[in-house]
């Protein structure tokens, strides 16, 4: 069974989550159902991802289906880049609620800061208004640096509970991460695999798999849970899905999680997303 984690605001939080991006139509529905079968319980979405529709449909025709009660799913979107004024950001929410005909939704984020726009000061102060109204049961920011979070900290006074950001063993984050071990943020990592190109063949992930009878995916899922982050892997295929979510049976060791930790570097950015010059509208 999947671990949990206490967020700042007292919301319990899967240790791993289905990504769904670019999972659309059809086959986004399909990947979320047998994503919830196979045992996920948070699923990641987004505006821009063009799928709350069907994502919402998904959970809720499943929900029905299996009679699970909804509090055991923690359903997540982002607002996109261009909802950053005030009132935009909290019109942006309450769309992805009706749009996925939910309820509520457990966590909303701001997807990118966009700084060149600089407004997502506005758009923390709607998320936590959104929040207010029950929109949201929890709020967070997604690929915001240390200076981000720092200024929306100081403008509302309310400390996100989630930074969804960049993470995977090319890419590691070590003082991001820091940062919000010392603020009391929970680091979600996108790409946790590293998408395509991923660390598979590299010896530490390979002696490591080798050692505990497990993929290298599953390596690289159990060295994010051993960081303290929550990865979010994006499969399409059901047996994948399985896989990526048996990670709870064993355990790395600090000198394993050490030596995947040293596979980073400075260029280890899959598509140069650095937050202060990438935008998102
Ligand atoms: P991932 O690291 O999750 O990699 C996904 C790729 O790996 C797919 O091609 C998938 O193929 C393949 N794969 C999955 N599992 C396995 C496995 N066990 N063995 C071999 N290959 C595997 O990267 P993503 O970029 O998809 O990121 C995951 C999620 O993060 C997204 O879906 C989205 O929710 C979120 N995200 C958020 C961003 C943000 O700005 N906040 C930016 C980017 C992503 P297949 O489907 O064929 O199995």
């Amino acid at each position: 069974m999947t671990e949990h984690l206490i967020l700042n605001d007292g919301l319990s939080l899967p240790e791993i989550g289905f990504g769904t991006y670019p999972l659309r139509g059809d086959e986004g529905y399909r990947a979320v159902r047998s994503a919830l079968d196979a045992g996920y319980r948070l699923i990641d979405s987004a505006v821009n991802y063009g799928n709350e529709e069907e994502v919402g449909r998904a959970i809720r025709d499943w929900l029905k289906d299996t009679g699970t009660d909804r509090d055991e799913i923690v359903v997540q979107t982002k607002i996109p880049g261009r909802a950053h004024e005030f009132e935009a950001a909290k019109r942006a929410g309450r769309e992805s609620l009706a749009t996925m005909g939910l309820d509520r939704i457990d966590v909303v984020l701001i997807h990118w800061p966009n700084p060149s726009v600089g407004k997502y000061k506005e758009a923390w102060r709607g998320l936590v208004e959104l929040r207010e109204q029950g929109v949201a049961r929890s709020i967070g920011v997604s690929n915001f640096t240390a200076e981000h979070l720092a200024a929306i900290i100081d403008d509302s006074g309310v400390t996100p509970a989630i930074n969804q950001v960049e993470l995977h063993p090319y890419f590691i984050q070590e003082e991001l991460r820091a940062e919000h071990e010392r603020l009391g943020i929970v680091t979600e990592s996108w790409s946790p695999l590293g998408k395509a190109s991923a660390p598979y063949e590299q010896p530490p992930v390979v002696e490591a798999a080798t050692r505990h009878n497990v993929t290298p995916a599953q390596v690289i899922l159990r060295w994010h849970i051993e960081l303290g982050a929550v990865p979010l892997p994006k499969s399409g295929r059901p047996e994948r899905q399985a896989e990526n979510l048996d990670v709870f049976g064993f355990e790395l060791t600090p000198d394993e999680v050490e030596a995947i930790s040293a596979l980073t570097r400075a260029d280890g950015r899959l598509f140069g997303g650095d937050p202060n010059t990438h935008e998102e509208m």
